[in-house]
């Protein structure tokens, strides 16, 4: 962890003296590594982490850099509130936009971005006020403190010092409650919406940051350059940008400076190379730049960084530390059944996976839904926890109709849920992955984290979530990655999950599968225990010993029918029931 820091101090005392002795063109380079960097940053957390690609963010530069070159030469506004002004135009922009791309799948948004891209830079080029294809000169620089930043030694600490403000900023935030459920978005959307988290909400308000981003970088190129044209913002600028996030790497904020460095540093190397190689002028540079770029995207998948973080010392995890229990999410306590199942159809097509179905739960049970493989036991799941539009009938939580709401609302009235196929993100560790389902008991938003203002809820949810871990017997791989875990494991580790999340009611999906005698016995005490704290449970499983001793009762599922209900031992004895289900497995 140290050993980490150092590397970090000694790369910021590098950068504040690099323009005491470095020339003046180095200083220039550095100034717009740092620049798209900042642009580039954006696209890590928005592409690299979130998984949402953007080959637009160069408009949003432009934005930042038009708005600022308008209004200071044609209003005499201050740059100071030109920025104000630019990041309100951006995030106004973003929002709108954010809004009809971020719903879009597959290639979809790729496309919508470049179609943005290249109507904005048609906007900027063809607008008469902006200057047109010209542009507008004559923009004045920037003062600080009643210096004017003239000199671009002395702009270089202003970019410099912004573009490290991003970075802290961007760090802070993956290292938070919402960084964790932005880190999950690639995990597919069902797992977070089922603790809570607005997956929709969630990518706009990345997409706005990573704009915001963007705007800053324009805004300062505008006064460094003393310029704008539509050129730098055009649609060529904003692939650029994408290479720079991909082939610096997603693992890190740092892959957004290493992207930008040596994707600005490569293209002014060939530049002069090239011409001198081949004795003559041309734009060789962009195709051999190209090849280069096919070839780290080959052999550097997740980016240049990891190589550079391969090389450093390994950072140590952070510690959980002691800190005051969470508040208890506030309970639902129904006089009736906490959850009824009422007529509930579920067609797939022809298909009806689940056929006019119900059941009700009661406060404190524990009920076991069985059936055989493909009776409609985790569509019966799905359905309850929102995950799938019901067809026909209701489903009451707590007396509430929550048969149409989406998994977020539910999971706010307190149904936490582990699935059949085990939905950890695996490059996280096991705390990480079960903090997750601490969501809805922090508050701390997007602008808190950035700003490393959630540090004592921060510490709560994490201690929470140790304690969780700890009460399914896993804390010994507290900090391991959860993709690393054994299955059966990682089963255990999605009930932590759930119970992090205090629930009212737990939906467990086969929890027992791919455990071993002992594992299961353990898991049965576990259960118990949580009946015994008065929490409601309601379980697929395929293993009869296992419920038998576990349930106070049974649904019987087949061909998406009730087959019978019952306690374990009436279904035992049932001769339907062993017909269908118990006669096979026997
Ligand atoms: P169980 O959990 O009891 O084994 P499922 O609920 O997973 O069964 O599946 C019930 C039936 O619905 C199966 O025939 C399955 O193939 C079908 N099914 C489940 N999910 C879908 C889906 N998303 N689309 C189409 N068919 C599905
Ligand atoms: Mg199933």
């Amino acid at each position: 962890m140290m050993r980490r820091h150092g590397a970090v101090v000694g790369m910021v005392v590098l950068l504040a003296v690099l323009p005491l002795f470095a020339p003046a063109f180095w200083v220039t380079l550095a100034n717009y590594i740092g620049l798209y960097s900042m642009t580039a940053l954006g696209l890590v957390l928005l592409t690299g982490v979130a998984g949402q690609t953007s080959f637009g963010q160069a408009a949003f530069v432009g934005i930042g850099a038009y708005v600022t070159a308008y209004l200071t030469t044609r209003h005499a506004l201050s740059p100071w509130l030109t920025l104000a002004i630019g990041l309100a135009c951006t995030g106004v922009v973003a929002l709108f936009l954010g809004f009809i791309t971020l719903r879009m799948r597959g290639h979809y948004l790729p496309l919508a971005t470049i179609a943005w891209g290249i109507s904005l830079y048609y906007v900027f080029g063809n607008l008469e006020a902006l200057g047109g294809h010209t542009g507008l000169s004559g923009i004045a620089p920037l003062t600080l403190a009643g210096v004017a930043l003239k000199d671009e030694r002395r702009y270089y600490y202003l970019i410099w010092f912004v573009t490290l403000a991003a970075l802290w900023a961007t760090h802070n935030l993956l290292d938070s409650r919402s960084g964790r459920a932005v880190r999950a978005l690639k995990g597919g959307l069902d797992m977070i919406e089922a603790f809570g988290v607005d997956a929709a909400r969630l990518k706009i308000v990345v997409f706005v940051y990573a704009a915001l981003l963007a705007c800053v970088s324009g805004w300062l190129y505008a006064h460094l350059q003393r310029f704008v044209n539509p050129t730098p913002f055009g649609i060529n600028q904003g692939i650029e940008y994408l290479f720079m996030a991909v082939v610096g790497g997603a693992g890190s904020v740092w892959g957004a400076v290493v992207g930008a460095s040596l994707i600005t540093l490569l293209k002014e190397w060939l530049q002069d190379l090239l011409p001198a190689l081949l004795g003559r002028q041309g734009n060789f540079e962009l195709v051999v730049f190209g090849i280069l770029m096919v070839l780290i995207l080959q052999f550097a998948r997740d980016g240049v960084w990891q190589w550079i973080a391969r090389v450093l010392p390994h950072p140590a995890p952070h510690p959980v530390v002691a800190a005051p229990p969470l508040a208890p999410r506030a309970r639902t306590a129904p006089a009736g059944p906490l959850l009824e199942v009422q007529q509930v159809t579920k067609r797939f097509g022809g298909l009806v996976a689940v056929d006019d179905l119900s059941f009700v739960v009661t406060p404190g049970e524990i009920v076991g839904l069985i059936g055989p493989n493909g009776a409609g036991k985790s569509t019966t799941f799905a359905l309850i926890s929102g995950a799938l539009p019901l067809t026909a009938g209701r489903v009451l939580l707590g007396g509430e109709s929550i048969g149409s709401k989406p998994p977020h609302e539910i999971a706010r009235r307190g149904l936490g849920r582990t699935f059949q196929h085990v939905k950890l993100i695996g490059t996280m560790s096991v705390l990480d992955n079960v903090a997750i389902g601490a969501y809805l008991r922090g508050r701390s938003g997007v602008v808190r984290a950035a700003l490393k203002l959630d540090r004592a809820e921060e510490a709560q949810v994490r201690a929470e979530a140790a304690r969780a871990v700890a009460r399914v017997g896993l804390s010994a791989q507290l900090h391991t990655a959860a993709g690393s875990l054994a299955l059966g494991q990682q089963r255990i580790v999605e009930i932590a999950r759930a119970l992090a999340s205090d629930p009212t009611l737990l939906l467990l999906d086969e929890p027992a599968a791919g455990l071993r005698f002992l594992e299961k016995q353990a898991l049965a005490t576990l259960l118990r225990s949580l009946k015994a704290e008065g929490m409601t449970i309601l379980l697929v499983e395929h293993d009869m010993d296992f419920v038998m001793g576990l349930t106070d009762r049974l649904v019987v599922m087949d061909f998406g029918l009730k087959l019978a209900e019952g306690s374990p031992v009436e279904i035992q004895r049932n001769a339907a029931v062993r017909e269908a289900y118990l006669g096979g497995v026997a």
